[in-house]
């Protein structure tokens, strides 16, 4: 059997500037006939842009079964991020089929949601995905720590009703995550946390659950979406192959974003 994940050659049908860091690009066309989600809240795709051989990985913001969101972030220099900042509607891109991590056991009392611009897209379809009862009761709390705050707020980005603790990064394409979960007033009980955002970041975390915290490992899910490095990377590692490979073992979720953090740093 292939391990080669499938791949569907999409047309960009829409480019909508969200805010200054955010662009949605609504992707459609024949090519998508067989895509399918995994209905997983956090599930991302592979996407390989015009010119361009090598993976980045982006959200499903959303899929009706004839139209992809994807929202992007634009940041300072990037392979997608200088693609995704002109026109580029009519172009053709690959994606790859979804994966998905989230994984909140049906016990978990509340939910905590941590990330910056980049995990915004899973943030809000998590928030979407959990009810309208949890959001009401206040036991969904997220913190987001992103550089367009006061036009994502009240935007209608995030649901309705969900408690949102808005940050503004430190500066220098940099952030400071780490240190607001360790601020974090924890709810009592079992409940889920999910995180991601810059790789360093997310490590320090994850060694803050683990000897601090001692959450089990089933109750949270730490993900390093893209590493703060200075040049522009050689390659993507692609998470998908870490991800089988390590459900294949029986790893547990945060093991296996370990791996995918360690296989980045051996290619820089
Ligand atoms: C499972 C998963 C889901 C993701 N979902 C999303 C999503 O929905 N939307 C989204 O925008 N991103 C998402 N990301 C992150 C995205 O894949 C990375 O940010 C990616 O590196 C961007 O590619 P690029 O071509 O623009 O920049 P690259 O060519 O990869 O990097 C160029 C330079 O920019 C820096 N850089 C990379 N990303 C950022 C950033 N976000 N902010 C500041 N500097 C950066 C790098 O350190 C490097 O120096 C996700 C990542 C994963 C693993």
């Amino acid at each position: 059997m292939s391990t080669r994940a499938r791949q569907y050659a999409a047309e960009v049908l829409r480019r909508e500037q969200l805010t200054p860091h955010l662009v949605r690009l609504t992707l459609g066309g024949d090519g998508l006939q067989g895509f399918g989600s995994t209905g997983i809240p956090d599930e991302w795709v592979g996407l390989v842009v015009p010119q361009q051989f090598q993976s980045r990985y982006y959200t499903v913001r959303s899929w009706d079964g004839a139209e992809l969101v994807l929202d992007v972030v634009v940041h300072e220099v990037g392979l997608v991020t200088e693609w995704a900042a002109r026109e580029c509607v009519g172009e053709t891109v690959t994606v790859t089929e979804p994966k998905g991590s989230f994984a909140m056991p049906d016990s978990a009392g509340w939910l905590l949601l941590v990330g910056d611009l980049t995990a915004m897209p899973a943030m809000a379809r998590i928030a979407e995905s959990v009810g309208r009862d949890r959001l009401a009761s206040r036991l969904v709390r997220i913190w987001a720590e992103v550089p367009d705050a006061e036009v994502l707020r009240g935007s209608g980005y995030l649901p309705e009703g969900v408690d949102v603790t808005w940050l503004a990064p430190p500066g220098d394409g940099q952030s400071d995550l780490a240190a607001v979960v360790e601020r974090i007033d924890w709810p009592a009980g079992d409940g889920y946390f999910w995180m991601a955002g810059e790789s360093a970041q997310m490590r320090a975390i994850r060694k803050h659950l683990m000897r601090e915290r001692r959450l089990p490992s089933a109750a949270y899910d730490v993900m390093g979406y893209w590493r703060g490095v200075a040049k522009r990377q050689p390659r993507a590692v692609d998470p998908g192959p870490i991800w089988r490979a390590g459900k294949m073992a029986g790893k547990d979720d945060d093991q296996i974003w370990a791996d995918y953090d360690e296989a980045r740093a051996r290619h820089e």
